[in-house]
């Protein structure tokens, strides 16, 4: 941000990579330290929201790969990140950050409706608010979610956590050691390129729309307030 005080809000996009650790389900310590972290960053004034992904239960186009019909496959991808609100929920419940998790499938029991002036309302009163179910629509993907609500929302920036690499590479960091970071690019490089970032249809949303994307590791401690503080980490697309 251009006064180098920081975002007054924020959208965070954590993939299900993030929850389970790299297996499946939910590894209770990596959650509980992503809420301490998330607490401290809306404690200290910044208004948050969370898209949650689901790939450490089901992604959509693997369960089609096994023979299942794409629809079916995608809705179970989208109750799998529901599973993730619902663990986030209850470590930031737990270190006294107070949540509410909405839902683009309706589901009373579970979660509210996503509303996005409610959404806006809980933020300004200093909950963190967790999007679930994605777009509540098969073959949509969680980063086209974390665009659309980030910019739906108003929020000034999508930051995008990623596990374990430090923000995006001319190559993959894990197998080429010579791969080297982007400290800046522009978003059509990383439609031109097919960088592994997000799907092309989130990145074009944000392109069209002016969203700037911070691309950063979210396994160093510290990072998301970093991140959200406007801190040049990682790799910023705009
Ligand atoms: N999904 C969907 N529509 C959406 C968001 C997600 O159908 O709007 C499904 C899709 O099958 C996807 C799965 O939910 O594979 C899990 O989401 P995603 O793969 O985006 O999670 P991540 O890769 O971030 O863990």
């Amino acid at each position: 941000p251009a006064d180098g005080n920081g975002y007054q809000r924020v959208l965070l996009k954590l993939s299900g990579e993030a929850f389970g650790g790299g297996s499946v389900g939910v590894d209770g310590g990596i959650v509980h330290s992503i809420a301490e972290q998330l607490a401290g960053v809306v404690h200290g004034g910044t208004q948050v929201a969370v898209v949650v992904g689901g790939g450490n239960f089901f992604r959509g186009a693997e369960l089609a790969e096994a023979g299942m019909d794409r629809r079916h496959a995608d809705y179970m991808g989208m109750l799998g990140t529901v599973m993730n609100a619902l663990a986030l929920q209850a470590f930031c419940e737990q270190v006294g950050l107070e949540t509410r998790v909405q839902t683009a499938i309706t589901m009373g029991q579970v979660a509210e409706p996503y509303i996005p002036r409610k959404a806006v309302r809980h933020m300004e009163k200093g909950r963190l608010v967790i999007f679930g179910a994605g777009a509540g629509m098969p073959y949509f993907s969680t980063d086209t979610v974390a665009a659309q609500r980030a910019l739906e929302i108003g929020c000034q920036v999508l930051l995008m956590a990623k596990n374990g690499v430090d923000g995006v590479y001319d190559d993959d960091p894990r197998t080429n050691p010579a791969a080297t970071m982007y400290d800046d690019l522009e978003y059509a490089t990383v439609l031109a390129d097919q960088l592994k970032v997000a799907d092309a249809t989130a990145i074009s949303l944000c392109m069209d729309n002016r969203m700037p994307i911070v691309v950063f590791n979210l396994l160093r401690d510290g990072n998301i307030a970093r991140a959200a503080a406007g801190e040049r980490i990682g790799t910023l697309i705009s």
